[in-house]
């Protein structure tokens, strides 16, 4: 099966490619105007180039960085709950993969955002079913979270760049700010 992989970052990447790419014709998706600040964009795009490269994936890039109509809309849903921000976070994400996939007529996308036992997995699943009805290509569904220590593992041993926190200024801060008051 001909498969658009969404990629969130090099370390979640290397398992998800390896293991799927046994039984498919896997090409890679880089899709993330959600990582802020943009250094820490750049940054985790330049570990993801550097991997890809390395090991000779098939990359597809989209740049696009739409940075105060992202955080305008992620601002309006984190007043109410984590949760829509996220789910607007996903759908975005998936949504450009969705289409990407049927313009260059593979046979269906799914995401890394899989793997991690910290991303809101039934909501991710969910969420790529819906958008697979309405762009009309098939989301590939895997419980990557199987995956993860391996993925952890090849990441440490590759000495990549591993982030700390989901991506967005509200994680950060969730993650260094909060947690310490
Ligand atoms: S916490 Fe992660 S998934 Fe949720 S909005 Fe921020 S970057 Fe997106």
């Amino acid at each position: 099966m001909k498969i658009l992989l969404h990629a969130c970052c090099a370390p979640c990447l290397m398992a998800p490619y390896k293991n799927l790419s046994e039984s498919h014709d896997i090409t890679v998706f880089w899709y993330n105007p959600n990582i802020q600040p943009y250094r820490e964009y750049l940054r985790r795009l330049r570990t993801f180039r550097e991997y890809t490269q390395k090991i000779g994936v098939k990359v597809i890039e989209d740049l696009s960085y739409p940075l105060e109509d992202w955080l305008y809309k992620a601002s309006i849903l984190s007043r109410k709950s984590n949760v829509l921000r996220c789910r607007f976070c996903y759908a975005d994400r998936l949504f450009k993969t969705a289409k990407k996939a049927k313009d260059l007529g593979m046979d269906a996308f799914t995401t890394t955002l899989l793997l991690a036992p910290y991303q809101k997995h039934e909501m991710v699943k969910e969420i790529g079913g819906s958008i697979a009805s309405r762009v009309g290509i098939k989301f590939y569904y895997e419980d990557m979270r199987k995956w993860f220590d391996e993925s952890e593992k090849m990441a440490r041993n590759a000495g990549i760049y591993r982030q700390g926190y989901c991506g967005c200024v509200f994680s950060e801060a969730d993650r260094y700010w909060r947690d310490k008051i």
